[in-house]
């Protein structure tokens, strides 16, 4: 088994943990109800995703401008 000859320092450490952090995810504007929702996914708010209706629900923006 392999043992560590030296003890890594809280140096090293730190520097190792500099890229260890998560990215802030963006923010898109949904082009059919104008809600804040997660990009290139679709939109909780009326379950549309690029225009489209997925989900098979009814979008309540959409509906109501086709009337
Ligand atoms: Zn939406």
């Amino acid at each position: 088994m392999a043992v560590p000859k030296k003890r890594t320092s809280k140096s090293k450490v730190g520097m190792r943990r500099s890229h260890d952090f998560i990215k802030p995810v963006g923010v898109a504007i949904c082009k059919n109800c104008g809600q804040p929702s997660v990009p290139h996914n679709i939109c909780g708010f009326c379950n549309t995703y690029a225009g489209r209706n997925v989900k098979g629900t009814k979008s309540v923006v959409s509906t109501e401008k086709a009337e």
